[in-house]
């Protein structure tokens, strides 16, 4: 037998490292944008052609690379930024990995121009399939101007993968916003198909905050400031009334990292706490500044997810500096203003770190206040579990042969997990949920006319030829609204009315990308909403159950809730939105029903297809059996 392993050619090795730093265009553009600014360039501009499928080039004015580098700079592992392995402990530049340039030659034509100051010629250098087709000598400025062509024209099916252009500008704003407020003191530019779409002029970090989420911001931000030995955080959060039902502009740097932390996050709402209404996003960029040592940026490819030494001290940190913040401009309790004096006693933040220090400033009364209650694990995750007992609390029902629409326990906590497989999966086709709703099929167990009853403004009892039924008033709406909708996206018309006085509506640049690629959906469901102007939209009209003066929170809560929707299971934009809308409309938990309210829900879950669980599983209503009361009771 042959000895059968090989080793990978170089540009196979790359394709395949390239997977994970490139995962779209979006990537590629933070890699090239990172380097510029760790060029030290103090003008960068990108240009954008089809959402960075066809083109993303960079030009930056900084130190450009002599021949040699231009040429080493697209190997793997090659990098100026760190020699031994001690130096990623004290990282201050973007880069190091030496990854980006190798992972961008491997699946894109490249096309590099670039002059250091001392030299009178630059190279040019075009590079592809990670091999270098031709460098020579040329005119160019001082900098680097790197040009990426045809992202995956030689992986077809990473190309196939990518999401429509509305969809990967968006991550590419995303991306050039974050470098771009990290630099205040760079000039940026964005420039997307011809038309410039950012100018950001170089000035303070206020101003580059401003320039990018709207100067009406400017009365509403308050600075943070804080400093320490052990760190530093400076930047804004906004007032509370800017606080938004979406979570658009929350920003985080640590050392001028764009970063993502639920955990300080959460630091940033609880100094918020009570000031703002629960369910909206309080606008910040924080900006925090600690010894490199302090901080593990390495643990993810792109750098996003960092660690931290000590994350309990720097979210104890956070949290005091922004309700500092508050205080100061009196937009908190005046009782805050001591907090300062507090802040102060925290040792292990004023003195140099040890882990002697660590230890003191974990007991103190101040640190286990900040920490107990605020810390992520603290956190409760939303508890399904509970589910369980429910199922226990049963003995199980006889298994109900399938399309008999009689709901047994045991039956919906199976469906729980077979559910989103089965049913849930993206779009039916539309004829045979016509056909379904044309019989106006009825399956329910309620015994007509009987009297209902209202628990806590919650559940709803209603006797059943069986027994009772308990019915969560919430969930049953999302399943009744859900089908309503998915039909109304398949084409069944549904009723929109006109507002009186349409509402405008104005979005950070990236919730309006998304907006805009909602809106074919959204006129499907019912609503009327036009583009009008850069970022902004006129509401025009909405489904005829939400109710008027809402229109505006309706679709900010919708973004915000078709951003973050999670699923296992993937699915269409518009199934996104389908459930991200009934969940959003669904009457509430603790609202009085009427009693002719009441009764038109029950009959309208009941004519639904799958009355028993909501799109995501959870049961409506659950089935009190006569027999199961009668054995309760020991008959
Ligand atoms: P890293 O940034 O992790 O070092 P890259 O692959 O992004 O790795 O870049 C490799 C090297 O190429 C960098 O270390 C740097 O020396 C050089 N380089 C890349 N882009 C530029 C640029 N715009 N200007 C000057 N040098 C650059
Ligand atoms: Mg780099």
């Amino acid at each position: 037998m042959p000895d059968i392993i090989q080793l990978l050619p170089d540009n196979i090795a790359n394709q395949i490292a390239a997977g994970e730093v490139i995962q779209r265009p979006a990537s590629a553009v933070k890699e090239l944008l990172e380097n510029a600014v760790d060029a030290s360039a103090t003008s960068i501009q990108l240009i954008i052609v089809d959402a960075g499928k066809s083109l993303m080039q960079v030009i930056d004015n900084g130190k450009g690379m002599s021949d040699t580098d231009a040429r080493m700079c697209f190997e793997r592992h090659a990098t100026s930024k760190i020699k031994k392995i001690e130096d990623l402990f004290q990282v201050r530049t973007m880069g190091f990995r030496g990854e980006a340039l190798a992972s961008i030659a491997a699946v894109a034509q490249v096309e590099l121009k670039t002059r250091r100051a001392e030299d009178e010629l630059g190279t040019l250098i075009e590079v592809e399939n990670s091999t270098v087709i031709k460098q020579e000598p040329c005119v160019c400025p001082v900098g680097t101007n790197i040009a990426m062509k045809n992202l995956f024209f030689n992986v077809p099916a990473r190309r196939n993968f990518l999401k429509s252009n509305a969809a990967e500008m968006r991550h590419i704003v995303e991306e050039f916003i974050r470098v771009a407020m990290a630099f205040p003191e760079i000039f940026f530019s964005l420039t997307s198909n011809g038309q410039e779409v950012f100018h950001l002029e170089a000035g303070s970090l206020k101003q580059r905050v401003l320039q990018v989420l709207g100067n009406q911001q400017a009365s509403k931000l308050v600075s943070v400031k804080e400093e320490m030995d052990y760190m530093n955080v400076s930047g804004f959060v906004g007032k509370p009334e800017t606080a938004r039902k979406t979570r658009g502009d929350q920003y985080f740097f640590v050392n001028n990292r764009y970063i993502k932390s639920g955990y300080l996050n959460h630091a940033v709402m609880s100094a918020f706490e009570g000031l703002i209404p629960k369910d909206s996003f309080p606008l910040y960029a924080l900006f925090i500044e600690l010894d490199p040592s302090q901080v593990d940026i390495n643990v993810h490819p792109t750098k996003q997810e960092i660690k931290f030494e000590d994350e309990k001290i720097i979210y104890a940190f956070i949290q005091a500096a922004v309700k500092h913040a508050l205080a100061q401009f009196s937009v908190a309790p005046s009782l805050d203003f001591t907090l300062n004096a507090d802040i102060q006693q925290l040792d292990a933040l004023n003195k140099p770190f040890t882990e002697e220090k660590q230890h003191t400033a974990s007991g103190s009364k101040l640190f286990s206040t900040f920490t107990q209650k605020h810390q992520a694990h603290a956190i409760e995750p939303t508890n399904k579990s509970e589910l369980k007992h429910w199922k226990d609390f049963y003995t199980p029902a006889a298994p109900t042969p399938e399309g008999n629409n009689i709901p047994g326990i045991q039956q919906e906590a199976d469906m729980l997990f077979s559910y989103e497989k089965s049913y849930g999966s993206i779009e039916q086709p539309a004829g045979t949920q016509h056909e379904i709703q044309h019989t106006q099929r009825n399956n329910s167990p309620v015994i007509p006319d009987s009297p209902l009853l209202q628990l806590h403004y919650t559940y709803i009892i209603a006797t059943a030829a069986s027994g009772f039924i308990m019915v969560h008033q919430q969930l049953a709406h999302e399943r009744v609204l859900y089908e309503r909708y998915s039909l109304a996206a398949h084409g069944k018309h549904i009723p929109s009315q006109q507002s009186l006085f349409p509402a405008t509506l104005e979005l950070i640049t990236p919730d309006a990308i998304l907006l805009q690629e909602l809106l074919p959906d959204l006129k499907a469901i019912g609503y009327n909403i036009e583009l009008f102007g850069k970022d902004s939209f006129i509401i025009h009209g909405t489904p005829a159950d939400v109710a008027a003066g809402n229109e505006k929170h309706s679709i900010e809560l919708l973004i915000e809730q078709f951003k973050h929707f999670t699923s296992d299971v993937k699915f269409s934009r518009r199934e996104k939105l389908v459930r991200c809308m009934s969940r959003q409309q669904a009457i509430k938990a603790g609202q009085s029903l009427s009693q002719k309210e009441m009764l038109t829900l029950i009959e309208e879950l009941f004519t639904c297809t799958t009355p028993n669980v909501t799109p995501t599983g959870s049961p409506t209503f659950i089935e009190f059996k006569e027999d199961y009361l009668d054995r309760m009771f020991g008959k």
